[in-house]
């Protein structure tokens, strides 16, 4: 069926838009190797406003070139030339950026020009916030154009030298993710914190990736004419799964798990790990869940992919269940590799048999990037693991 172009259109945009200004594009879009170009859909370039640090007592900042400085009311507090290598801290209720004081809630570093600023050693596009926390706190945001964040995401979630369309698949998805968290994070202070997406500033960026992101510029994926979160890992060892049977999200068609016949070279696919039981029980301690003499651990309700949804933890207190991919979570994704697994007792351990890496929902990078070495163009790479998705430029 073909559905009404007003309604495509009018869903699209409230999908993706939230309250910022639209265009009056009502034309038809154009249809070009597969994509729906409605690139006037937008009149602004997206914004995204990323979390980099929380509750820091120190940092540092340099800036290259001249930069204003502007307090919570947008009101100009200072200016300079640039600013040699200086330290940022809180000090009896006012911002310090080596010795200068700003006594206000917040400030705002704009560079004027090409500036950048570099934080914490590593150099940003956009321009950096530092909002006073309690206890002599603060956070630091980063506002962004969605494509410079999308060029430094891509060579932080996968390895730079990889194949082209999976590079080029990796950058649509990390822009829809993004526009699916600005669009639901609308009202809030940032949109996406650094655990999300891997993203480190302009560091991970080189020609090649900047060549890709910008060849995807503006596309995105949609399901039924709305976005979604497009989710991805590392390696699913086989079979994807279901985001209902692992974050309890909606179980939309792009979302339900697909057969992945392209990861077994991964050296996650599978694997096996010993983890004390000592270790276990002080994890769990640090997240206030508290068990002693663990005996077993058993994987409940394994879905599609073999990934289970909830774990029961036996020990001297007796039994106790909780979600699996929050317990990787708490025993640390680097040790617990996936939720894929049988396990056993093995005295004073926990013999973790499994398979993939990460949570297993949407693409699978290794996957993706097999699919792209036997020939793949990035469109069919996430139709594969994508099922019933549309791919539409926005801007
Ligand atoms: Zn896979």
């Amino acid at each position: 069926m073909v559905r009404p172009l007003l309604l495509m259109i009018a869903t699209l945009l409230s999908s993706i838009a939230g309250g910022m200004p639209l265009s009056c594009q009502r034309s038809a879009p154009e249809v070009q190797d597969g994509i729906y170009d409605y690139k006037n859909l937008l009149e602004k370039k997206p914004v995204i406003r990323v979390l980099l640090v929380k509750d820091a007592r120190e940092a540092r900042l340099a800036i290259d070139d001249c930069y204003q400085i502007t307090d919570s009311l947008a009101n100009s507090i200072d200016q300079g030339q640039g600013l040699q290598k200086s330290t940022i801290s809180i000090n009896e209720g006012s911002i310090s950026v080596g010795s200068r004081h700003y006594n206000t809630s917040e400030i705002r570093i704009t560079t004027l020009r090409e500036g950048r600023i570099e934080f914490n050693n590593i150099r940003y596009r956009g321009e950096i916030r530092i909002l006073q926390q309690p206890n002599n706190r603060f956070s630091v945001i980063e506002e962004v154009d969605l494509e410079s964040f999308i060029a430094g995401v891509v060579g932080s979630e996968m390895p730079k030298a990889w194949n082209e369309e999976a590079l080029r698949a990796q950058a649509i998805i990390a822009r829809t993710y993004a526009m699916y968290k600005r669009r639901v994070k609308q009202d809030k202070v940032y949109h996406l914190d650094m655990l999300e997406l891997a993203y480190r500033g302009m560091l991970n960026e080189t020609v090649r990736i900047n060549k890709i992101v910008q060849e995807t510029k503006g596309i995105i994926m949609v399901y039924n004419w709305n976005i979604f979160p497009a989710y991805f890992h590392s390696t699913c060892g086989g079979h994807t799964e279901n985001c209902n049977h692992v974050f309890g999200d909606d179980s939309i068609p792009p979302l339900r798990g697909v057969v992945c016949n392209y990861c077994n070279n991964s050296k996650y696919s599978l694997w096996s790990k010993d983890i004390s039981k000592s270790d276990i029980e002080k994890k769990l301690r640090e997240a206030n869940i508290y068990v002693s003499n663990i005996h077993t651990i058993n994987a409940l309700d394994q879905g599609l992919g073999e990934h289970c949804s909830r774990i029961e933890i036996i020990s001297a207190d007796g039994t106790r269940e909780m979600s699996a991919n929050g317990f990787r979570l708490l025993i640390g994704p680097n040790y617990l590799y996936s939720t894929a697994f049988d396990s056993r007792s093995n005295g004073k351990s926990i013999t973790f048999s499994g398979k993939g890496l990460g949570h297993g929902v949407g693409l699978c990078q290794y996957g993706a990037q097999n699919m792209a070495k036997n020939g793949f163009g990035y469109e069919s790479i996430l139709k594969h693991y994508y099922p019933k998705i549309e791919l539409v430029r926005v801007y």
